[in-house]
């Protein structure tokens, strides 16, 4: 029996790890892919609190090292269900195992969400990617654009520019959602265009991405941009289908959860992106990682 089982080894997870190991309980995280979470593919950090600068690989290797070192036992299955027996729940994994424990913490993130358009699908790892900084360097010396207007957004484009020929930045507004610092770095560099108010409408080649209709927002003119590569960074989309049942989630499938990170069932908390919240960053996630484990071991203390 583990005190607490942790579903999701993100920057969440892996702090709510942390948080529960130093109160003195056991704590597993179950991890359906890789640790990390959604950093890794941030190819620089800048606005973590006293880290003026990091990759975002290293500061997921360093917080899975942490976490590791204090105790903390990962097992890279997925969570497929949590039974709910009051003082014991349940959890069983993609692969059949079932694994009981006191409280729950989902800190599932969010997964990056997709264009829709025809023959994306087919296009993924020939051309259409929703990560530079792991296939950035495919297209070193070539033409790319990304997709997407926010902070993912605009750090690849500033990684991409660093490494292929020329950069262009497509967003459907005029304005970028992403920090202003980035978007004025991107907009002094030659090998970078913005085009704005427009939005990706095809995708072309044969067998990979030879190029991608672009049509414009303000007049409806469509234009063809030669690509080797199209990163789509438009932003994620929560995955907390397997637990409808159990928990109460809002329209769009966030948890929903307060501050405190309580979700509708006593004994299970949530921590970072899947949650209902108003800001989505690395700091955030690692105040709800600490908040929730920290709900958790109350929780368990008064069983
Ligand atoms: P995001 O902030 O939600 O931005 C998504 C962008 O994609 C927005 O510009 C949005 O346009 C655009 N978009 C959404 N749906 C679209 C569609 N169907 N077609 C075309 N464009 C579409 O997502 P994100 O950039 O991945 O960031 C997610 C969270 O992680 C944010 O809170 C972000 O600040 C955080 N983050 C932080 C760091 C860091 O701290 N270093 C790095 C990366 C990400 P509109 O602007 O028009 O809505």
């Amino acid at each position: 029996m583990t005190d607490i089982i942790i579903i999701g080894a993100g920057t969440a997870g892996l702090t709510a790890g942390i948080y529960a190991a130093r109160a003195g309980k056991s704590a597993l995280i179950l991890e359906a892919t890789a640790y990390g979470g959604q950093i890794i593919n941030t190819p620089d950090i800048e606005n973590y609190p006293g880290i003026a600068h990091i990759s975002g690989f290293d500061f997921a290797q360093n917080l899975y090292d942490q976490a590791v070192a204090l105790g903390v036992r990962v097992v890279f299955e997925g969570a497929a269900k949590i039974a709910d027996g009051g003082s014991v729940k349940t959890v069983t994994t993609t692969g059949g195992r079932l694994y009981e424990c006191r409280a729950v913490i989902l800190a599932t993130g969010a997964k990056n969400r997709h264009l829709g358009l025809a023959r994306e699908e087919e296009l993924i790892g020939k051309g259409v990617s929703y990560c530079a900084t792991c296939d950035g360097m495919f297209f070193r010396g070539k033409d790319v654009a990304v997709n997407g207007g926010g902070n993912t957004a605009l750090g690849d484009a500033l990684y991409l520019a660093g490494i292929c020929r020329k950069v262009y930045v497509i967003h459907r507004r005029d304005t970028f959602r992403g920090a202003q610092t980035d978007a004025e770095k991107l907009a002094k560099l030659d090998n970078v265009e913005f085009v704005l108010n427009s939005t990706v409408t095809a995708l072309h080649g044969e067998s990979r991405l030879e190029s991608i209709d672009v049509t414009s927002k303000t007049d409806g003119s469509v234009r063809e941009i030669p690509v080797s590569a199209l990163f789509v960074a438009i932003g994620q989309a929560p995955d907390n289908g397997a637990f409808a049942d159990l928990i109460q989630l809002d329209n769009r499938g966030y948890i929903q959860a307060g501050e405190n990170c309580r979700t509708s069932r006593e004994g299970i908390f949530t921590a970072g992106d899947c949650r209902t919240k108003a800001l989505r960053q690395l700091t955030t996630a690692a105040a709800d990682g600490a908040m929730a484990a920290t709900a958790a071991c109350e929780y368990i203390d008064r069983l």
